[in-house]
């Protein structure tokens, strides 16, 4: 049984991780610079933790750019302010990043593509179907070697769908539920231990205050659980802040 708590908890924690250090923080905002070697040993890491619902950078930056330029108006991929739920909401931002996967965002005059990481080998890969699915058997394959109750297999459909699992908690709740620091003229906020499960990602509110901070908290009772580790990182020169 704990081991299968322990690979539930790593596989949630390394992949809400990749997806605030690597997607966000890095590929969107580009709040820190790293070398080649650094940029291709976090992109692997965020393909291997985010695993079947593996995310392509470039796509995701741009998709949450748009985020940031429309946040709560009819333009928004996912304010939760313009659907009826959560489903809705997620398969308007699926079509969403679809059409930048599919190169309709290419020729936009206010997307500069090319300001986006990519690494286009570990993209196909990791978007293939194949790839998807033999990550969905290995998940599959370690709780049939470890789970002692059938019961247990229900988490499954997390493991499946991890990323999209965490957007829609973000998204969602990180702009309907909470308090306010800052008033963005949007419907951004913050929640303080409930972030606690999305390292950083449900200050919404300070984030949309300060997009190019890497910081997400702001108030002396916040924390923000991925900034130490961008600090210690910046600190052994793996990564180099910009502010
Ligand atoms: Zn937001
Ligand atoms: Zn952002």
């Amino acid at each position: 049984m704990w081991l299968i708590i322990l690979f539930f908890i790593a596989h949630w924690y390394l992949s809400v991780f990749a997806q605030s250090f690597f997607l966000h923080r890095y590929a969107a905002h580009g709040m820190f610079r790293m070398s080649r070697f650094w940029f291709r040993f976090f992109y692997l890491f965020t393909w291997i933790s985010q695993g079947s619902s593996f995310l392509n950078p470039r796509a995701y930056a741009i998709l949450h750019m748009e985020h940031h330029k429309h946040s709560d108006t009819e333009h928004d991929p996912h304010s939760p302010h313009f659907f009826e739920d959560v489903i809705s909401m997620m398969l308007n931002t699926k079509r969403v990043y679809q059409d930048i996967l599919a190169g309709k965002y290419d020729n936009r005059p206010d997307i500069a593509i090319k300001d986006y990481p990519s690494w286009p080998m570990v993209d196909r890969i990791g978007d293939s179907w194949a790839t998807r699915i033999g990550f969905a058997i290995l998940y599959t394959g370690f709780y049939l070697t470890f789970a002692p109750h059938p019961a247990w297999f229900a988490l499954l459909p997390v493991h499946f769908l991890m990323g999209p699992v965490h957007g829609a908690f973000v998204n969602w709740c990180g702009h309907k539920y909470g308090y306010a620091n800052f008033d963005n003229g949007d419907h951004s906020r913050n929640t303080f231990v409930w972030d606690l499960f999305f390292v950083g990602e449900c200050f919404q509110n300070n984030h949309h205050r300060y997009p190019r901070r890497a910081n997400f908290a702001k108030r002396w009772f916040e924390i923000d659980v991925t900034y130490p580790v961008i600090k210690a990182l910046d600190l052994v020169g793996i990564i180099k802040l910009k502010t």
